[in-house]
């Protein structure tokens, strides 16, 4: 039987994960490696359980998003271990450190392969290309994926396969219980926005932080905020305070997250899990960016971009995205139907077979 392992080591990856690695476990010899990049009790402990996801067979602690320090400690884990194939998710830090750590004879497959910002200043964008590049398979979430590394990087199409996003599979596994998560206290469906905000060309910029929160201060409906932990030390080291309308809460676990995500108006947002959810869930979306590696949302309307250095109109783009909620709520998912996790698995057995 073939011997899988996969890596992973950040809040999105668990999540992503989750149901696809019930399955591996059971068609393979199936190891799961975390790296530990992000390590506290709301960031790892929460998803891993409300995910129902076994623990780790590794935790290897790094407790540290660098990139050399995370490849140090997997390559030393790796040291007189054997793989077949070797799984990874996206574009975190933790996502290149393994794809550079693994050896060569193991094959190397990336979950969310393709997806391009053409924004050389993003980090991710940088890991995401070079994950490609060392990969032996590329699994894009959508058609788009497949033409950016088939027609422009001339990627070989038969390692390229689309297979749909994770994040609709994870959605649709947990979706009773998201619905039966409580509302938070004093919110009613429709009447909040639900903001996520953590990117480093967002929050490490000072200038370009104060804009993002002069333009959420002009909307007139409450703003729920869960912070994420590099939000959190940016806004204390600048000295930046939060606009009344937000409301400030520690990161939340995802049946909170998803429900909250439910029942707004409008969901605004830097992360690239949150936009994918959205056009999930038909919720409209403005994503805090000056261009995105999701853009299927943006072709679909679903999501439109907007650019809070050099606009202060978030209050007249949000009124206008509500307004196409009804056609958002009919669009036709580009990530799929919740069918990846069964599309890796029958690619996998396929290209591991014998
Ligand atoms: N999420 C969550 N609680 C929160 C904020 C986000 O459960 O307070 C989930 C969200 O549903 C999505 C994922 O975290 O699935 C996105 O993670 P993040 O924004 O950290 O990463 P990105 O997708 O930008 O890589």
């Amino acid at each position: 039987m073939a011997h899988v392992l996969t890596i992973i080591g950040t809040r999105p990856e668990i999540i992503k994960m989750a149901p696809l690695i019930p399955l591996l476990d059971d068609a393979f010899e199936h190891t799961f490696l975390f790296t530990g990049q992000h390590y506290s009790q709301n960031m790892v402990e929460i998803f891993l359980d409300e995910m129902g996801l076994r623990r780790p067979d590794a935790f290897l602690d790094v407790n540290d998003s660098d990139r050399d320090r995370l490849e140090e400690g997997i390559r030393a884990w790796l040291v007189g271990r054997h793989f077949d194939a070797v799984l990874v998710y996206g574009d975190t830090n933790s996502t290149l450190a393994a794809a550079r750590a693994v050896p060569k004879e193991a094959k190397l497959v990336h979950i969310e392969a393709g997806i391009r910002s053409f924004d050389s200043r993003m980090p991710e964008e940088f890991n995401r290309i070079e994950v490609d590049r060392l990969s032996h398979y590329r699994l894009p979430p959508s058609g788009l994926g497949r033409y950016f590394l088939t027609d422009f990087e001339g990627i070989d199409p038969d390692t390229v396969e689309v297979v749909g996003n994770l994040v609709v599979d994870a959605y649709r596994q947990n979706r009773e219980r998201i619905l039966s998560a409580p509302l938070d206290d004093g919110l009613s469906p429709r009447g909040y926005h639900l903001l996520t905000m953590h990117r480093a060309e967002n929050v490490d910029d000072p200038k370009r932080l104060k804009a993002i929160l002069d333009n959420l201060a002009r909307l007139d409906k409450p703003v729920v905020f869960p912070v994420h932990p590099r939000t959190e030390a940016r806004m204390r080291e600048f000295g930046l305070e939060f606009p009344v309308n937000l409301r400030i809460l520690e990161p939340l676990g995802y049946y909170r997250f998803m429900r909250l995500m439910h029942d707004c108006e409008l969901v605004i947002t830097d992360s690239g899990g949150v936009q994918e959810e959205a056009v999930t869930l038909g919720v409209p979306c403005i994503t805090l960016r000056d261009n995105t590696e999701r853009m299927e949302t943006v072709f679909l309307q679903a999501a439109v971009l907007y650019d809070a250095d050099h606009r202060n109109d978030l209050d007249v783009v949000a009124a206008d995205m509500c307004a196409r909620r009804d056609v958002i709520r009919s669009l036709k998912n580009p990530y799929g139907e919740g069918d990846a996790a069964q599309r890796i698995l029958r690619f996998l057995q396929d290209k591991l077979a014998g």
